[in-house]
C-alpha cells in the first residue's frame, strides 16, 4: 500500500514531462521536502544528539564513491543514487583544502541526508527491519533474533558503506525521537505512562493470556494486546487495606496496572509493534487522548498524504507520506 501510493506521487510529478531532467528535479525535490530529510539534514548540520563530526561525515561520503547504485539499490533508486554519487565525484578532491571547501558542513549534511532518504525507501521496500524505529532494548528476546537475513543480498562494498552510515545515524535519530517524544509528553501529559526503557519489564513476570486481554486497545500503539498486570481482587484488597489504615475517609487508592504485550508477540516482520508500555487503567483514556494529540501534531501538519487525512496518519504507525 505504502509503495504504490508513494510511487503514485512521483508519477504524478514526473508525468508532466517525458524529459529525464524533470524526473531528476522531481525525486530529490520530493526527498528534500520530506520530514525525514529535513530532520536528518538538521541533525547532521547541527551535530545534535551525537551526530558525527564533519570529518567523519566527509569519510562517510567518500565511502560511497566508486560503487554502482545497483550494488545496494533497486528500481529507480539505482539511478538516483548514481546521480548523487556523480555529484560527489565531481566535487571530490584529493587536495585536503579543496575537499574541505567543497564538502563543507551544509554540503555534507545535505548529501548524507539524501542518501539516507534513498536507503530508507529501499529498506522499506525490501522490508529490512528499521533499527532506528525499534526501541533500544538491552533485553534480548529470543524471537527478535530470528530476523531474516536470507533476503539480503551478499555484502558489497556499498552495503558496507551504507551499513556504516546507518550505524552512525540510527542512534542519533533514535535519540532525536526520544527527545521529541519527551517534549511532546511535556505538552500533553500522559500520567502514569511508563515506556520501561530499562530494567525489568512488569510484563516479564506476568504471562500474557489472550483470554484475559483487555477489551480496550492500547492507548499508545492502539493494538488489542493489553492485559492487567495484577488481579482485580488484589487491587481491591490493597485499597481495602489502605482505607482501613487511613481510617475510612482520605486514602489514596491504587488502580490496576495494565501492560501492553505487543513486544512479546513479535512475528519477525517489519511491522512488528515494539510497544511495551505500562500504565494505570484509570488513565487509559487520558493517555490515549494525549497520544493522539501528539501524533496529530507530529503528522498532521507535515502530512504529504494524498488526502491530507489526519485520520489515516493517526492510524498508521509508520506513515509513509511523512517520509
Ligand atoms: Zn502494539
Ligand atoms: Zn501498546
Amino acid at each position: 500500500m505504502m509503495t504504490s501510493s508513494s510511487t503514485a506521487i512521483v508519477d504524478l510529478l514526473s508525468d508532466t514531462g517525458s524529459d529525464s531532467d524533470v524526473q531528476i528535479v522531481a525525486w530529490d525535490d520530493i526527498a528534500k521536502a520530506s520530514t525525514f530529510f529535513k530532520v536528518a539534514d538538521a541533525l547532521l548540520t547541527g551535530r545534535k544528539h551525537g551526530s558525527p563530526a564533519l570529518d567523519d561525515q566527509r569519510n562517510l561520503l567518500a565511502s560511497f564513491l566508486g560503487h554502482p547504485g545497483k550494488d545496494y539499490f533497486t528500481g529507480e533508486r539505482v539511478t538516483q543514487f548514481d546521480q548523487v554519487a556523480a555529484q560527489l565525484k565531481a566535487t571530490h578532491s584529493a587536495t585536503t583544502t579543496t575537499l574541505k571547501k567543497n564538502w563543507n558542513q551544509t554540503y555534507a549534511a545535505e548529501k548524507l541526508a539524501l542518501v539516507l532518504c534513498l536507503v530508507k525507501k529501499e529498506d522499506m521496500e525490501k522490508k529490512v527491519p528499521a533499527a532506528a524505529s525499534m526501541p533500544k532494548s538491552t533485553r534480548s528476546s529470543s524471537k527478535k533474533k530470528s530476523t531474516k537475513k536470507s533476503t539480503t543480498k551478499k555484502s558489497t562494498n556499498l552495503h558496507r558503506a551504507i551499513h556504516n552510515l546507518k550505524k552512525v545515524y540510527n542512534p542519533v535519530y533514535t535519540k532525536y525521537q526520544e527527545a521529541k517524544k519527551a517534549e511532546a509528553n511535556k505538552k500533553n501529559r500522559t500520567p502514569s505512562l511508563n515506556h520501561q526503557k530499562s530494567g525489568l519489564r512488569l510484563q516479564d513476570s506476568v504471562q500474557f493470556r489472550r483470554s484475559d486481554a483487555c477489551l480496550s486497545n492500547c492507548p499508545v500503539c492502539n493494538h488489542g494486546n493489553t492485559m492487567a498486570l495484577s488481579k482485580h481482587s488484589d487491587t481491591n484488597a490493597e485499597n481495602e487495606r489502605r482505607r482501613r489504615e487511613a481510617g475510612n475517609d482520605s486514602f489514596e487508592g491504587v488502580s490496576m496496572m495494565v501492560g501492553c504485550y505487543c513486544f512479546q508477540l513479535q512475528s519477525g516482520n517489519e511491522d512488528d509493534c515494539p510497544c511495551q508500555v505500562v500504565f494505570e487503567e484509570k488513565n487509559r483514556q487520558v493517555i490515549a487522548l494525549a497520544t493522539a494529540k501528539n501524533k496529530a501534531r507530529e503528522n498532521g501538519r507535515q502530512c504529504k498524504c494524498v488526502l491530507s487525512c489526519i485520520f489515516i496518519c493517526l492510524s498508521t504507525i509508520y506513515c509513509s507520506y511523512t517520509l
